[in-house]
């Protein structure tokens, strides 16, 4: 069975569609079968996976509005994984999903059919503690937060995490933090060194050993319509998005190795 991951941070700018979409390539490179959905009007995913925005007949929305399927939405790109774009048309829902019966639910009900095909279904969620950044978490098993090591940082992950609690305690309780993983960081600074280990003391093993360092080439590959890690797999931010895929495969072995040995 498949695991379900949101990528959120209501700040913006953190680098969780960078981490997305390099995630969901790495993992692919890994052998893994993948499925990223763009939650975000932004589309910011859905472009760097090399998919036109303007060019869309159905995005993600169609799929929230229940107008149609995943299966008939979903796109395979050359990096070696499946996508669910989004474009602007996304606004829609982010409104009218209000409004209707199971609002928080579609994107849950959405997925049910898709959770036995992949390894990882990847969420990009909006820079917003939104109802689809809610669909997002009441549709997936954990969360990963990516977080600038910055002076604000810490603060902005103290409203995610209470939502996070808050949707674990009632509408999914299958929902626990998967990680939290340092983005563009600057170990020459000592900020950046102070932040993360105030986050290492606070959430311990929560916080991936692997780091994503600032590199220019992860910002040049959407232009590229390619996951850095495809178009320079040998950048340093490409090798940390790598060695972050490895990380979560061990840390999954290990989790159904656990849940084996308990059914056994
Ligand atoms: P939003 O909240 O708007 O959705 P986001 O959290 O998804 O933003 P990204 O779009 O991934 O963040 O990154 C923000 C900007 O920083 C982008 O221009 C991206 O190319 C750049 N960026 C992300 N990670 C890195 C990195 N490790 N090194 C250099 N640039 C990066
Ligand atoms: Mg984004």
């Amino acid at each position: 069975m498949g695991k379900i991951v949101a990528l959120a941070n209501q700040k913006g700018g953190v680098g969780k569609t960078t981490t997305c979409v390099n995630l969901a390539a790495a993992l692919a490179a890994e052998r893994q079968t993948v499925l990223l959905i763009d939650l975000d009007p932004q589309g910011n995913a859905t472009v760097g996976c090399g998919v036109n925005p303007y060019q869309l007949e159905a995005t993600v929305n169609d799929v929230l509005l229940e107008r149609k399927l995943i299966t008939d939405v979903v796109q395979s790109v050359s990096s070696g994984f499946d996508v669910v774009p989004s474009n602007s048309e996304l606004t829609e829902s982010e409104v009218g999903l209000l409004s209707l019966p199971l609002r928080e639910h579609r994107l849950l009900k959405a997925l049910s059919q898709q959770r036995g095909r992949y390894d990882y279904i990847l969420i990009d969620c909006p820079p917003a503690l939104n109802m689809l950044t809610v669909n997002a978490l009441v549709a997936a098993d954990s969360v990963l937060i990516p977080m600038q090591c910055e002076y604000y940082a810490l603060e902005g992950l103290t409203a995610l995490l209470s939502t996070v609690e808050k949707i674990s305690k009632t509408a999914n309780r299958r929902l626990h933090v998967e990680g939290i993983l340092r983005t563009m960081f600057d170990a020459r600074t000592s900020l950046a060194n102070q932040v993360s280990e105030q986050l290492l003391e606070h959430f311990k093993d929560k916080v991936y050993i692997t780091s994503i360092p600032r590199n220019v080439r992860l910002a040049e590959a959407p232009s590229h319509g390619l996951p850095g890690v495809v178009y320079d797999k040998t950048a340093t931010g490409s090798l940390a998005y790598i060695s972050l895929a490895k990380e979560l495969v061990e840390k999954r072995t290990q989790e159904l190795a656990k849940r084996e040995a308990i059914v056994s």
